[in-house]
């Protein structure tokens, strides 16, 4: 028994170990990926109730020469555990504005809005409002077409800080969206005193909808909440006809899913836009 304790121990060890050192060369590999260009984004389009293109959300890729794709997921606690989610999160919004700046100038997407992921690690940095403000300026970027997205459990670290730089940035125009409303440690405080465009309903109320009675009540709540607070209400995760069908009887009208649209290249969204000319 006791051999086996010790061997227990041993494997114990060995496995840590192996993680840890898979994390020391995911972080050394993603401190690279910017200036080797790995990081790339791709652009899932979100529609509004006739199925024509409202704008795209914005998400982050990641090829690497050996490994392959590196998927959200397990990347990005990392670049927001090591401080890399700023200059990172700084280029997407680069990229973005750039984007919203060339669209502003195609009357197939003038009204096009872009979406992006803000991690807590920026929305707390002390130059995020200042960056963001170079950023609109050198790229001349409508900033009324910048959707920030942002999550409810981000809010929670340090509010004050948080709601001062959102109320900054909207004032400078910025929209925000409550990603993955419904997840978090909801508090219908923020609702009233954030300035807020959109709640995204989350994947996972949509997922079951069809079958389960209370992720229904549950839609129908948040789209309630949306009209009587006037915010726009979008479905994420949307990738069967049915949900879609369903969505749409309670009252949803805005989508986003694998069943409209997969994220993907420039190129991809465009043809989705039968008046875009490129
Ligand atoms: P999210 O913000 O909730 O983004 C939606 C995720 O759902 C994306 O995963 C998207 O590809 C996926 N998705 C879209 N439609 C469907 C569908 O119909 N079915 C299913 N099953 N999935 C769908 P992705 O690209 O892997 O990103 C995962 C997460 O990584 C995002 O979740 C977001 O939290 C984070 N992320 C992605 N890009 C960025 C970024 O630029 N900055 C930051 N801070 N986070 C990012
Ligand atoms: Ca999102
Ligand atoms: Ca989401
Ligand atoms: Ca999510």
């Amino acid at each position: 028994a006791k051999g086996r304790g010790r061997n227990r121990v041993r494997f114990f060890n060995q496995h840590m170990q192996v993680e840890v050192t898979e994390r020391t060369v995911l972080t050394n590999r993603l401190r690279q990926a910017m200036e080797k260009e790995e990081l790339y984004l791709a652009y899932q389009p979100q529609f509004d109730r006739r199925q024509g293109i409202t704008g795209a959300e914005v998400l982050l890729r990641w090829q690497h020469p050996d490994h392959g794709h590196y998927a959200p997921a397990d990347f990005i606690p990392i670049a927001e555990a090591t401080g890399l989610i700023l200059p990172i999160g700084q280029w997407v919004l680069q990229q973005s504005c750039r984007l919203l700046a060339d669209w502003a100038k195609e009357p197939g997407c003038q009204h096009w809005q872009l979406a992006v992921n803000i991690s807590p690690r920026q929305l707390h940095d002390a130059h995020f409002v200042e960056q963001l403000t170079a950023i609109l300026q050198q790229t001349e970027a409508p900033a009324e077409r910048l959707l920030l997205e942002i999550t409810e459990s981000q809010l929670l670290e340090d509010t004050e800080l948080a709601l001062k730089h959102i109320h900054q940035l909207a004032a400078m125009g910025i929209r925000f969206a409550l990603d993955d409303f419904g997840t978090g440690y909801s508090s219908l405080q923020y609702l009233k005193t954030l300035p807020l465009k959109q709640l995204k309903i989350d994947a996972s109320f949509v997922r079951d909808l069809l079958q389960d009675s209370s992720d229904e009540a549950i839609v129908r709540t948040i789209l309630a909440l949306g009209q009587s607070l006037e915010l726009e209400v979008i479905a994420e995760g949307v990738e069967t006809a049915a949900q879609f069908k369903a969505l749409y009887q309670i009252g949803c009208r805005q989508f986003q899913g694998y069943y409209l649209a997969r994220p993907g290249t420039l190129e991809q969204l465009y043809q989705h836009s039968p008046s875009h000319p490129g």
